[in-house]
């Protein structure tokens, strides 16, 4: 297997096969699932999440989704939601240090459009969703595939672990002005575990395991030359703007709030060590 960040060579890892349900019913014809990395930067992805015909890939996601929204209304759910308040919170902290422009921005993949209401709601910023799979929703937040252009700012949570081929992350940077930015929530590893109890696997449709080195080369290629970190918000920000002297601004924000709200570096900030 190839890998999609780098290129290497990409070896078996390790396996597993679901156990807990709904998830094991849910994953029952689909089996054990065998995960591959790279041998030069360590991404890993689960050969047989991309080996799914496309029927069985929507199948899979529908039901987990349909899984996902009937627990947040019991309080039933697996794994941990993002930090929606902190993100819009990190958003509005952005735009008012210039950072980015709120004005102009997207949530690209961004589902039922959580992070966009609070954004709305609380902060008066209107950021509109893109979602494939919500094209047909009646909210009237939503942009359609053919309305989408380029934007100082592209907010991806919770996506990039989903993803099943590299055209699925180029779209995503296609989509970012050329001196923007794209806000990135997901888990990165400094090495994905092989161990099938890992809590970022319990999710069936997580197949795709970032790392400090492969989100370098990633963000290398795609032309960005810094990042912030937001622990509160677990997101980065990529940025692609290189004469801006982003560790006073930075800096600034972090005297004023008493704390090391973010971190800034040339490059990838790799702040995750271990889980
Ligand atoms: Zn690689």
């Amino acid at each position: 297997m190839q890998c999609l960040i780098c290129g290497d060579s990409a070896a078996y890892y390790f396996s597993k096969v679901y156990r807990e349900e709904p998830f094991c019913t849910f994953m029952n014809d689909i089996g054990e699932v065998k995960y591959f990395r790279c041998v030069s930067c360590g991404f890993t992805m689960s050969k047989t999440h991309y080996e799914l015909d496309h029927q069985e890939w929507e199948n899979l996601n529908y039901q987990y989704h349909s899984f996902s929204e009937r627990a947040k209304k019991t309080g039933n759910r697996k794994g941990n939601p993002p930090p929606y308040y902190e993100q819009a919170f990190m958003i509005k902290v952005l735009s008012k240090a210039g950072i980015i422009d709120c004005g102009n921005m997207v949530d690209y993949a961004g589902g039922y459009g959580t992070l966009s209401s609070i954004l709305s709601k609380y902060f008066d910023i209107s950021v509109p969703v893109y979602d494939p799979y919500m094209q047909n929703s009646s909210k009237n937040i939503y942009v359609d595939a053919s309305d989408l252009r380029l934007y100082n700012s592209v907010i991806c949570c919770a996506f990039f672990e989903h993803i099943t081929s590299r055209s699925d992350l180029d779209q995503i940077n296609r989509l970012v002005s050329g001196d923007g930015s794209m806000i990135v929530h997901t888990v990165i590893a400094e090495n994905v575990p092989s161990d099938d109890d890992w809590f970022y696997l319990r999710i069936p449709v997580h197949c795709s395991f970032h790392t400090n080195i492969s989100m370098g080369i990633l963000m290398n290629q795609w032309g960005y030359k810094s990042s912030i970190y937001c622990p509160a918000g677990k997101c980065w920000v990529l940025l692609k703007e290189s004469g801006r002297d982003f560790a006073s601004i930075v800096n600034k924000i972090n005297l004023e709030f008493q704390t090391e709200y973010m971190i800034w570096k040339d490059g990838f900030v790799d702040y995750w060590k271990g889980f």
